[in-house]
């Protein structure tokens, strides 16, 4: 048996992986979280660094897949104490604690750690955050190779798919503002690579699965969709499903006060392609879906 413990399993990308999961794994797949947790997924604050040390010493994972993070650029730039400790304290604990039990981590990164003035990126690329939220997502990262060997880091682009509120992903975010506003202005410069979460999730579950076969299967690898798309574009694409006027939309070519985000920090995913056979969800399937299920 494989017994498999995903943090964030409350979170966008936690709650479609831990269903992906169960279908394969069954009981043997624990979810925590925290101010969301209902069971059958586990409450854990993972700030209490002794629950966690008890918690994960007696559960004994084979694996731990580590979802959990502030991942709000913006949210980690007014936080940084917080997110900090969530994106790098509590990564290097559950390292250590994976190293001390013999298990498989993998830890989800972010197209974030690169700079978007160099794509596409390939997992040894350089890495040059742009803001703090990418900063401490490469932390991260290197706090979990500094304490296993049996690792993998997984770097995925802005996730979308499975949300339950309107601005739960920056990509719903965007419908819901086109809804309020029947139109709006919407950046044009910065290209996204929407990746739905159910493809990351299949992504997991292959690397999971591949594990058995392969032990020595480590390293750090990268998943994206594979449509280049500026918010513009999205917005555009939405418009039909919202029933919004395509021309009431318009292109925004100048920088909001936000935190600093790459411009283009395409993730090259040939590694994975390879390896195993991905679908990928395209962009005008995942984002009807999504509206469909949220307006
Ligand atoms: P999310 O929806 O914001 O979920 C965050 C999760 O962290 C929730 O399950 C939350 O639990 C949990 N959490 C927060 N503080 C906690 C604490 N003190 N103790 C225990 N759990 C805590 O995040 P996501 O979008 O699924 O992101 C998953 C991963 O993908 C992250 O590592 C992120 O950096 C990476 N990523 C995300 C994107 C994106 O566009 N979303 C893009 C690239 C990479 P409760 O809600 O129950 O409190």
């Amino acid at each position: 048996s494989m017994k498999i413990i995903i943090t964030g399993a409350t979170g966008l990308l936690g709650r479609a992986l831990y269903r992906q999961l169960r279908e394969i794994y069954g009981e043997d797949v624990i979810g925590l979280g925290f101010s969301r947790a209902n069971p059958p997924l586990v409450k854990l604050n993972l700030f209490e660094k002794e629950k966690l040390s008890a918690y994960i010493s007696a559960e004994k994972p084979d694996c731990i897949i580590h979802c959990a993070a502030e991942r709000r650029p913006d949210v980690s730039k007014a936080e940084p104490v917080l997110s900090e400790r969530l994106n790098v304290q509590v990564t290097e604990q559950l390292a250590e604690l994976s190293e001390s039990l013999n298990s498989f981590m993998l830890y989800i990164s972010t197209d974030y750690v690169f700079d978007g003035k160099n794509p596409p990126y390939s997992p040894d690329s350089t890495t040059n955050p742009l803001n703090f939220y990418g900063k401490t997502k490469l932390a991260g990262e290197i706090a979990v190779k500094n304490a296993l060997k049996n690792f993998v880091i997984l770097r995925v682009a802005i996730l979308y798919g499975g949300e339950i509120f309107p601005t739960e992903s920056s990509i719903s975010s965007i419908a819901d503002s086109l809804t309020k506003n029947k139109g709006g202005e919407f950046d044009d410069r910065a290209i996204r690579y929407p990746t739905h979460t159910n493809d990351v999730s299949r992504v997991i579950s292959e690397i999971v699965k591949l594990k058995s076969s392969r032990p020595d299967f480590i390293g750090t690898y990268h998943w994206s969709g594979d449509e280049a798309l500026t918010k513009f574009k999205m917005a555009r694409i939405m418009a039909s499903y919202l029933g919004i006027d395509p021309e009431k939309i318009k292109p925004l070519l100048t920088d909001s006060g936000s935190a600093k985000r790459p411009l283009n920090s395409h993730l090259d995913c040939t590694l994975l392609e390879k390896l195993f056979n991905l679908p990928r969800t395209s962009f005008t399937e995942g984002i009807r879906t999504t509206i469909k299920e949220l307006f």
